[in-house]
C-alpha cells in the first residue's frame, strides 16, 4: 500500500445537519484535533451546544416525520443504502485518508478493511428492511392481533474513537436501515470521516435530516444528545464509565432505550493440547497488539497451561518483534501508534507499576522511537503477575498482555473469569468438550474456540455480559433492537 502526505489531507471542521455543514454556529468552545502519529494539531473542531444538538434533533425528527424515510417500501431504503455502500468504496482513496489520519488505523488497513467493512456492513443491514415486520398473532378468530415493527423516531448515536467508521457503521447501520433518523456524536479525538460518510448518503439519495452528525466532547454535545426529548433511544460505544453515565441520563431524561458496548478484559486460555503452537502464538499476539491492543475485545490476559507457557510466551515475543511501528500515513506500518502521547505514558505507567508489584517484562515494556512526537508502545508480555493487580484487572487499552499460568481446567476456568467484564474469550484446544465447556462456563458475551478475533461477516452478534455492555451490534438482534413493537387488535364488528 502506498503512503501518502497527512498535509495534503483536507478536513471539514463542521457538524453536518439537514442535508447540509453547519459551521461557527453553536460552538461553546474550540479543540484542537491532533493526528496521534505525530501529535500535531491538524484542526480545530466545533463543539457543538445544547441549542446545536436541539437543532439537530428537530431537523432529524422533521426529517422523519416528513420525508418518506420510514413510509416508503422499505426495499427503497435498502436501495439507498446499497447506493451509499457503493459510493463509500468508490471514495475509498479519499476515506482512506481522511480515517487514517488522525486515527491509530494505518493506512494499509484503512484501504483494505475499515472503509471495504464499513461499506459491506451497510449492505448487510440494508437486507434487513423488508425481513422484519412483526407478526399476526394467535387471537380468537373473530379478531386479528398483530405486533407492527415500528421504527423508534430519531435515535442518538455516540462513537468511540478506536475504529471511527466502523464502529460508527455498526449504530447507524441498523438504525437507519430500520427506517429511523440519525443524530451521530463520532469522537472529538476522530471526528472526520463521520462528515464524509454523511456527504455520500445525501449523494446516495437519502433525505437530508435523515442522518446528521454533531461534533464536540461528552461533556457538554454527548449529554446533551442523550438527554434531548425528541431522542426516543441511544447506541453507545465507549468506555464502561461513560456507559454507566449514559444509562443514567437515559433514565433520567426519559426510560429511553440504551445499547451498550463498554470496555472488557478479555482472556484467551491456551491449553497444552491445543493444536499447532505457532499458528496460536501468531494468533494470541495478534488479538493484543493489533491497532495497538486498542480494541474492546483485545486478548489482554493470556491464561497458560503450564506445559506450553515457555514456548507460547517465546512464539508471541517472536511475533511482537516482527511489527514495525510507523506513522499512519507509511504504507509499512503495522504496528499502530497509541491515540496520544498521554495515553502511552499512562500504558507505560500500568507496566512500570506492575513491575514494582513483582511482575516481570517478558517482551517490550516501554515506548517505542518513531519520529515526532506522537506516542507509540512497545507490545509487552507481563509474567508472574498476580489477580488482583492493576494491570490484570483493569482495561488498559494498549498492547500489554499479562500472563498467568494453570494446571487443570477448573484453574483455568477460574483465571478466565473477570469480576467485572464479560466481553469476549479464547480458548484453544484440540479437546471439543473441554472446548465447549469453557465457551459455556466462561461469563462472556463471545467465546472464540480456536481462534480469536470476529470472523468479517456481519451475522454473528457482539456484545457485553457483566459490565462490559448491553444489547447487541451486528446481527439480526441489533436490527431488531433498533425497532419497537407495536400490538395492533381489531375486532370484527358487523354493521
Ligand atoms: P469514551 O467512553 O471515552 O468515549 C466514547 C464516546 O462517548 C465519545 O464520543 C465521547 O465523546 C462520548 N462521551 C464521553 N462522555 C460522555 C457523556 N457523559 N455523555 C455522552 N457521551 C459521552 O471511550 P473511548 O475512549 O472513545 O473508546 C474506548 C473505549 O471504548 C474502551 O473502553 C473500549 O473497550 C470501548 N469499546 C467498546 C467496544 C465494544 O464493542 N464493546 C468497541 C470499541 C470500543
Amino acid at each position: 500500500m502506498h503512503s501518502f502526505n497527512p498535509d495534503l489531507v483536507k478536513v471539514r471542521s463542521s457538524h453536518f445537519i439537514g442535508g447540509v455543514h453547519v459551521a461557527g454556529q453553536g460552538t461553546a468552545l474550540d479543540l484542537d484535533v491532533r493526528r496521534p502519529s505525530d501529535n500535531r494539531v491538524y484542526a480545530g473542531l466545533p463543539v457543538a451546544d445544547a441549542e446545536l444538538v436541539d437543532m439537530a434533533v428537530q431537523n432529524a425528527w422533521q426529517a422523519f416525520k416528513k420525508s418518506n424515510w420510514a413510509r416508503q417500501a422499505p426495499r427503497e431504503r435498502a436501495r439507498i443504502m446499497r447506493r451509499w455502500a457503493d459510493l463509500i468504496e468508490a471514495d475509498v482513496a479519499q476515506l482512506a485518508a481522511l480515517e487514517a489520519v488522525g486515527s491509530t488505523r494505518p493506512i494499509a488497513n484503512a484501504v483494505a478493511w475499515d472503509i471495504p467493512f464499513t461499506a459491506e456492513g451497510l449492505r448487510f443491514f440494508a437486507e434487513f428492511a423488508d425481513k422484519v415486520g412483526g407478526d399476526v398473532a394467535a387471537t380468537r378468530s373473530d379478531a386479528l392481533g398483530m405486533t407492527i415493527a415500528e421504527p423508534y423516531g430519531v435515535i442518538g448515536a455516540i462513537a468511540p474513537w478506536n475504529f471511527p467508521l466502523v464502529m460508527a457503521s455498526w449504530k447507524i447501520g441498523p438504525a437507519l436501515a430500520a427506517g429511523n433518523a440519525v443524530v451521530l456524536k463520532p469522537s472529538e479525538l476522530t471526528p472526520f470521516s463521520a462528515i464524509r460518510l454523511a456527504e455520500l448518503a445525501i449523494a446516495a439519495g437519502m433525505p437530508p435530516g435523515i442522518f446528521n452528525v454533531i461534533q464536540g466532547d461528552g461533556r457538554t454535545t454527548g449529554d446533551a444528545l442523550v438527554r434531548h426529548p425528541r431522542i426516543s433511544k441511544v447506541t453507545f460505544t465507549g468506555s464502561t464509565r461513560t456507559g454507566s453515565a449514559i444509562m443514567a441520563a437515559c433514565a433520567e431524561s426519559g426510560t429511553k432505550p440504551v445499547t451498550l458496548e463498554l470496555g472488557g478484559k478479555s482472556p484467551q486460555l491456551v491449553f497444552a493440547d491445543a493444536p499447532d503452537l505457532e499458528r496460536v502464538a501468531k494468533m494470541v499476539a495478534g488479538a493484543i497488539a493489533g491497532n495497538a491492543g486498542q480494541v474492546c475485545v483485545a486478548g489482554s490476559r493470556l491464561i497458560v497451561q503450564r506445559g506450553v507457557a515457555g514456548q507460547l510466551v517465546e512464539g508471541i515475543a517472536a511475533a511482537f518483534k516482527a511489527l514495525r511501528p510507523g506513522h499512519t500515513w507509511s504504507g509499512d506500518t503495522t504496528l499502530s501508534p497509541i491515540i496520544s502521547r498521554k495515553d502511552a505514558l499512562r500504558i507505560d505507567g500500568v507496566v512500570r507499576r506492575a513491575v514494582e508489584a513483582g511482575a516481570s517484562i517478558a517482551a517490550g515494556g516501554a515506548l517505542a522511537a518513531v519520529e515526532g512526537d506522537g506516542g507509540y508502545y512497545q507490545p509487552t508480555i507481563l509474567t508472574g503477575v498476580e489477580a488482583d493487580m492493576e494491570a490484570v484487572r483493569d482495561e488498559i487499552f494498549g498492547p500489554v498482555m499479562t500472563v498467568q499460568v494453570f494446571d487443570d481446567d477448573d484453574e483455568a476456568l477460574a483465571l478466565g473469569d473477570h469480576p467485572a467484564y464479560g466481553l469476549a474469550a479464547g480458548v484453544h484446544t484440540a479437546d471439543i468438550g473441554r472446548a465447549l465447556r469453557c465457551a459455556r462456563e466462561l461469563e462472556a458475551g463471545t467465546v472464540w474456540i480456536n481462534r480469536y478475533g470476529r470472523s468479517d461477516d456481519y451475522v454473528l452478534p457482539t456484545g457485553g455480559f457483566k459490565r462490559s455492555g448491553m444489547g447487541k451490534d451486528l446481527g439480526r438482534q441489533s436490527y431488531e433492537a433498533n425497532l419497537r413493537y407495536k400490538t395492533v387488535l381489531v375486532d370484527f364488528v358487523r354493521q
